[in-house]
């Protein structure tokens, strides 16, 4: 495997994956350029001695629609790279091949969204073959897409058997994940919130087996009391998965891992900011009322360990954020994280809605690590193996 800082990129045409999938507005202007950012120290990097062709997918495209063209992201990369950036309205053919081979060291090119062709997706050897055509070094550098086995983010790297990297972004991800992981200082707290038991089994499951604290919150609290034999009202349950909440704490206690549950919670009349609201003891809401917030004593439970802590991992919110009303207690976590990365603590924030809550509150740069990869990270988190990661790798 080869390293980027170490490569010799002069004279090479470089293909690299990024993830340019942003929001865009009605004008078709970007409107956060987080991940477009997060790509530049690898494609000016490259471009100081080889030349640079990026290559992204865009929403969901399910025919070649204007919205979902690169071309709308090519202004946005131009101011940040300070540099003209070349679009071409393709990714493959000899239009595209013509166009590169008059490309100079340091030029930068942007190819057409992938997923205009359902071969991107479908992991077609031929469609990632034409992509590797066009370049002499493939670099991965788009973390949110590679639990996906795609022709651009995986089934590319077979073209190029010495040829092949991670960039900046990737290398930092999967040394932050690594670090939290593998390489934690010790007390080592996890905080999983979020709406679902079902989509985090896997990953509490695992993080049990590696946390000395697991904080769980958010929408999950319900079918962990309701389990014990607490009174849940109408909060959001997966009658399903009682059993298994119920295994996920004998495993905890077997572990000697301390598993946190919510003790006070903010109810609600209604799933609206408009809701009355009233506080009450985890496990005795009322019939009517639903749980959408953890409350001031919780509150100060969870922040005292996660300042206790010198390892924290946040993915998903202690409420429903999203509402004013209910959005104190994943602000105050935010808060807690804050504090304890000034103390020492190694912080990593990760999965869409924790890193949207983090964001909100401006406090991104205040914690070691917010991770851009969602589902990626989850995977990683899992213990799963990720298409993108092994395909550079072997
Ligand atoms: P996830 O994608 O599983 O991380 O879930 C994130 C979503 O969980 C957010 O949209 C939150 O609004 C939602 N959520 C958090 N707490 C609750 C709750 N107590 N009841 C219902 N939804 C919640």
């Amino acid at each position: 495997m080869q390293n980027i800082n170490s490569f010799d990129f002069t004279n090479k045409k470089v293909i690299v994956r990024v993830d340019f999938n942003v929001p865009l507005n009605d004008n078709l202007e970007v409107t956060d350029a987080t991940r477009i950012q997060a790509a530049i120290p690898t494609i000016k990097k490259i471009a100081e001695t080889g030349s640079v062709i990026l290559m992204s997918h865009l929403g969901r495209p399910k025919a070649k629609e204007e919205k979902f063209s690169l071309k709308n992201i090519a202004p946005k990369l131009s101011e940040l790279l300070g540099k003209e950036v070349i679009f071409i309205n393709d990714c493959i053919g000899n239009n595209v091949k013509n166009k590169i081979s008059e490309m100079k060291n340091g030029d930068i090119l942007l190819l057409e969204n992938l997923r205009y062709y359902p071969e991107e997706k479908k992991g077609d050897t031929n469609f990632a073959k034409q992509l590797s055509e066009l370049a002499d070094v493939y670099v991965n550098d788009a973390f949110g897409t590679a639990h996906r086995a795609h022709a651009s983010t995986a089934i590319i790297a077979d073209f190029f058997p010495e040829n092949k990297m991670f960039g900046y972004l990737i290398e930092g991800e999967l040394s932050s994940l690594q670090k939290v992981l593998e390489n934690n200082k010790k007390p080592f707290t996890a905080i999983l919130g979020g709406a679902k038991v079902s989509s985090k089994i896997t990953v509490i499951d695992k993080m049990l087996e590696k946390v000395d604290n697991l904080i769980i919150a958010g929408g999950m609290t319900y079918t962990f009391i309701k389990a014990r034999g607490g009174k849940i009202g109408n909060s959001l349950v997966e009658d399903e998965f009682l059993e298994t909440a119920n295994k996920l704490v004998q495993k905890a206690e077997d572990l000697n891992v301390k598993l946190i549950l919510p003790v006070d919670i903010i109810n609600a009349d209604n799933f609206a900011e408009d809701a009355n609201t009233i506080e009450t003891a985890v496990d005795e809401i009322k019939d009517g009322w639903m749980g959408l917030d953890i409350g001031p004593k919780t509150i100060d439970i969870f922040a005292k360990i996660i300042k206790n802590s010198s390892t924290v991992l946040w993915n998903g919110p202690a409420g429903v954020f999203e509402m004013e009303k209910f959005a104190n207690g994943t602000k105050q976590i935010a808060n807690a994280l804050v504090e304890a990365t000034k103390n020492g603590c190694y912080t990593l924030v990760g999965g869409g809605d924790s890193v949207a809550a983090i964001k909100k509150y401006k406090l991104e740069d205040k914690v070691s690590y917010v991770s851009t990869g969602g589902g990626a990270m989850l995977e990683f988190l899992e213990g799963k193996d990720l298409p993108g990661i092994v395909a550079i790798k072997k």
